[in-house]
C-alpha cells in the first residue's frame, strides 16, 4: 500500500525565499509531495495518515554542498587517514552518513575522499544497503603533483593529464569533478594564496565534465587561482578566501557559485593547537579567517550566487553541523531567509538537482524538516529538529 501522509496546520517555509505560508498543508504520497496549499485541505483524508502540526514550522531538508564523508573531524584528520585501512575509512563513512541525515541534512555533495570509497558509499545509500543522507560524489580530487589534497586525490600535470584524470573519474562514476586551483590550509607545505593547477589545466578537465553533463567544483582560496578557475569555466568556487572586485564581478558575469565553508577555519582557529591540531594548520587558519569572512560578505552583497557548504571532516567540523554554517553566514551579513535559501534551493541549483529537491513543491521528493520554532527568528531551532522525513519516510 502506498504511504500517504497529510501534514496540516503548520507554517511553511518552502525554500524559495518567498514569505512563509501560515496554516499550510502538504500531502506526501510514497516518496513525493503531491499537493501543497493552505487553509482547509478540502478532500477526503481516507487512507491517509494525518499529522497535525499546529504551532510548528516546516522547511526543506538542508543540502550541504561540501562534505568529506570519509574524514572524521579529528584534530588531525589527514594524519590519521593516511594510516587507515580501506575498511576503516569505509566504516567511518557509513557512520558519518547517518549523522548528516539525523541532524537534518537530507542531501549533500562529497568533494573528495580516498580510493573512490565515496562512490561506493553513494551507491550503497541509493540502493538501500545502508541508511544515510543521499549524496553526489566527486571521487578523487584532481591536483597538481604535490598540490593541495594530493594525499587522497590524484596528481595530474599538463592539459593532457588533467583531461585524462577527469575522464577516468567520470568513468569510475563521479557526479562532479573536483579540481584544485590553489594551495590550502590542511596540506602541509602549500599556501592558501598560491595558485596551483593553471587555467589551461583546469579547462581541459572542465571540458570533459561538461561533455558528460557533469558539474565542476574548485578548491580555490587565493585570488589568482580563483580567477583561473572562473576563467576555466568552473561551476563553483569552494572557500573563496581572497576575493577581489575583479573576481567577484567575473563570478557574477559567469554565474559561478560561491560555497564559502566559513565554519572550516572557524573551528580550527577556535580550537587551536591546544586541542591537538597541527600548528601549521592553525597558523594558516588564523591568517585567512578575517579575509575569508570579508570576502564572503563582499561577494554576497555584490550578488554572487551562494550555496551552503561546511567542509565537514576538517578539524572539529562535525558531520551534521550545517546549522553552524547558517549562523556564520548570518553573522557575516545574510538574513536568515537568505541563509536558508542558500542551504536548500541554492545548493540544489548548484548540484543540478533542483527539479527534484531543494524546495517544497508539488512533484518534488519529500525531504522535509518539522521545526518547533520559527527558524527565521531563531536558527538554533535547527540544532533540535522536531522530525525529519527523507523520501517521504520518517527517519526521526
Ligand atoms: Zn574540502
Amino acid at each position: 500500500m502506498t504511504n500517504k501522509i497529510l501534514f496540516k496546520g503548520f507554517t511553511l517555509i518552502d525554500g524559495s525565499g518567498e514569505a512563509p505560508i501560515e496554516n499550510a498543508y502538504l500531502l506526501v504520497e510514497d516518496k513525493k509531495i503531491v499537493k501543497v496549499g493552505n487553509g482547509e485541505f478540502g478532500l477526503s483524508t481516507e487512507g491517509m495518515e494525518v499529522v497535525d502540526l499546529r504551532g510548528k514550522f516546516m522547511m526543506p531538508g538542508l543540502i550541504n554542498s561540501h562534505v568529506h564523508i570519509t574524514m572524521d573531524p579529528d584534530p588531525d584528520p589527514v594524519g590519521s587517514m593516511i594510516h587507515d585501512s580501506e575498511a576503516k575509512i569505509t566504516l567511518r563513512g557509513v557512520a558519518n552518513l547517518k549523522k548528516h541525515l539525523y541532524s537534518g541534512t537530507t542531501f549533500f555533495r562529497d568533494l573528495g575522499g580516498p580510493k573512490g570509497i565515496d562512490l561506493d558509499l553513494r551507491d550503497a545509500v541509493n540502493s538501500g544497503l545502508i541508511e544515510g543522507a543521499q549524496f553526489l560524489a566527486s571521487g578523487k580530487v584532481v591536483t597538481m603533483t604535490g598540490g593541495h589534497g594530493w594525499f587522497f586525490g590524484r596528481e595530474a600535470d599538463g592539459v593532457d593529464e588533467t583531461r585524462k584524470a577527469a575522464r577516468e573519474e567520470l568513468k569510475a562514476g563521479a557526479d562532479v569533478i573536483k579540481i584544485m586551483a590553489t594551495g590550502g590550509v590542511m596540506t602541509k607545505g602549500v599556501q592558501p594564496g598560491s595558485p596551483q593547477l593553471s587555467m589551461e589545466e583546469m579547462r581541459s578537465a572542465v571540458e570533459e565534465a561538461q561533455k558528460a553533463g557533469k558539474k565542476t567544483a574548485s578548491h580555490a582560496q587565493g585570488t589568482v587561482g580563483i580567477k583561473n578557475a572562473i576563467l576555466a569555466g568552473i561551476d563553483s568556487i569552494e572557500h573563496g578566501i581572497f576575493l577581489d572586485d575583479e573576481t567577484i564581478q567575473l563570478m557574477i558575469d559567469k554565474g559561478t557559485y560561491l560555497v564559502p565553508t566559513l565554519v572550516a577555519p572557524y573551528f580550527i582557529s577556535s580550537n587551536g593547537v591546544a586541542a591537538g591540531i597541527p600548528k601549521f594548520i592553525v597558523d594558516k587558519s588564523d591568517y585567512v579567517m578575517k579575509f575569508h569572512n570579508d570576502s564572503f560578505t563582499k561577494a554576497y552583497k555584490a550578488g554572487v550566487k551562494i550555496a551552503m557548504g561546511t567542509d565537514s571532516g576538517t578539524p572539529f567540523n562535525i558531520h551534521g553541523g550545517a546549522p553552524h554554517e547558517l549562523k556564520l553566514m548570518v553573522k557575516c551579513g545574510m538574513t536568515p531567509t537568505e541563509a536558508i535559501v542558500a542551504s536548500t534551493k541554492g545548493s540544489a541549483d548548484l548540484l543540478d538537482i533542483l527539479a527534484d529537491y531543494g524546495t517544497l513543491e508539488e512533484g518534488k521528493f519529500a525531504d522535509l524538516l518539522v521545526l518547533n520554532e520559527n527558524p527565521l527568528e531563531n536558527l538554533d531551532t535547527l540544532f533540535d529538529i522536531g522530525s525529519i522525513y527523507k523520501l517521504g519516510r520518517k527517519v526521526k
